[in-house]
């Protein structure tokens, strides 16, 4: 069959160098403010502004005794204890000034008082009606948190273009902040192609396959902070498929499924073809994977990336990983992340041949010292069940072959 998209096949680096640069050439969703819980995952279209000093007062950083510092020197030091203050108490509470050879109990996070420049933590006090024993000598400043000493009110605390996690979340409501402004999330129509498949809502005849690969990349697309869009299936057929994809163009990006080999029915890239498409690569030279799309249509007044997926359900979630993250985290606001690359010991011996680098299916085993990982059993890269066993990628360069147990190689965590 002749590609009508002619052959450009890169290694990984250059697949991978070619999605970066064209990601950040991609302009973001517009922002939109939202709740903050429904921001997880999304990108911050705002800087956020600490909106008073962080923290506000003093704060006490253990619990036990605020003093002065120099009163603390020989030992045993007895002082007066004059008062006591707990989290949240009142500004009158904090008025409570610690004088010469006098100690205020106080708490974790309570206001430090005038007078006052160290705690003492409760463990190195004894304690008999008024009078506090220190047993060991105090700094200045130990134990206290100055005020602004986090952030002053004012300061951008988290940057626009953040991916907004659990501390991100936290910031804004220290901050005051129950709605902030995000991208919203970049649609992403997802399109399986194959006479061979079946929605999941219907029974598969005997040789059908359900069709995994919609939901497996919708999931991903969604963790990535896209909103998947479903499309039918198309058949291999180059009308119906021209159909479905025009329709998929719609999207901020479009990313289909199988269609992408060497196959006599395989035809995405001539159907994309005859719509203009512009083909940045047509394969890398990885496995699972390497017929892989990446490319962009110019239609309607507007461009539209897409990328052909390879349709084996394994080469479909390690491409999403390694290739389209970094356009919808542009789509989505953010800069292209960096893939999470460890080092880890591997645990039993394997072989593979060379000329690819591969992503093989792995499982970490999370030890702290020294992290093990091994293969996980796989039939190939249509084995979905095996993707599902594995919580990492080892990753083989092109001109490995043989392994040995012990030896030291990098994983890739999925
Ligand atoms: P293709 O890339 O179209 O040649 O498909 C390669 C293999 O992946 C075939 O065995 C297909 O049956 C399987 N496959 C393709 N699309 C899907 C899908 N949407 N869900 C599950 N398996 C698929
Ligand atoms: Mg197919």
């Amino acid at each position: 069959m002749t590609i009508a998209s002619g052959n450009k096949l890169l290694s990984f680096a250059e697949a991978r160098q070619m999605v970066e640069r064209h990601a950040v050439t991609l302009s973001p969703t517009e922002p939109e403010l939202t709740g903050l819980l429904d921001a997880v995952g999304l990108v911050l279209a705002e800087d956020l502004l600490a909106d008073r000093d962080f923290p506000p007062f003093p704060r006490a950083a253990r619990d036990g005794y605020a003093v002065r510092a120099a009163d603390v020197q020989a030992f045993p030091a007895r002082l007066r204890c004059v008062g006591e203050i707990k989290a949240g108490a009142t500004v009158e509470d904090s008025a409570v000034a610690v004088g010469a050879d006098e100690a205020v109990g106080i708490m974790t996070g309570a206001p430090v008082p005038a007078g006052a420049d160290a705690v003492v933590m409760v463990e190195y006090t004894d304690s008999e009606d008024a009078w506090v024993t220190v047993k060991r000598p105090v700094k200045s400043g130990e134990n206290v948190v100055p005020a602004g000493a986090e952030a002053r009110r004012g300061d951008v605390v988290v940057k626009r273009g953040t991916r907004i996690q659990h501390a991100v979340v936290a910031v804004a409501a220290a901050v005051g902040r129950p709605e902030i402004a995000v991208h919203r999330r970049p649609l992403v129509a997802v399109l399986a192609t194959g006479d061979e498949l079946v929605d999941i809502n219907l029974p598969p005849g005997p040789n059908e396959i359900r069709n995994s690969n919609s939901y497996s990349l919708a999931a991903q697309v969604y963790a990535a902070g896209g909103e998947p869009v479903i499309l039918p299936v198309a058949r291999d057929d180059a009308a119906e498929l021209a159909l479905l994809l025009r329709k998929g163009l719609d999207a901020d990006l479009l990313l289909l499924s199988g269609g992408v080999s060497m196959g006599k029915y395989d035809l995405v890239e001539e159907v994309l073809a005859s719509l203009g498409a512009k083909f940045f690569f047509t394969g890398a030279a990885i496995q699972p994977g390497k017929p892989v799309v990446f490319g962009e249509v110019a239609m309607d007044r507007k461009t539209t990336p897409f990328f052909g997926l390879p349709g084996n359900p394994v080469s479909t979630m390690v491409t999403f990983q390694l290739f389209v993250r970094p356009v919808l985290d542009a789509l989505a606001g953010s800069a292209p992340e960096a893939l999470p690359f460890m080092q880890a010991i591997l645990k039993a011996p394997f072989a593979t041949k060379t000329g690819l680098t591969r992503f093989l299916p792995g499982k970490l085993d999370g030890s702290l010292d020294s992290p093990g990982v091994e293969l996980v059993r796989w039939q190939g890269s249509g084995d979905l069940m095996a993707a599902a066993r594995a919580n990492c990628y080892i990753v083989v360069p092109p001109d490995r072959e043989q392994f040995e147990a012990g030896e030291t190689v990098t994983v890739l965590l999925s």
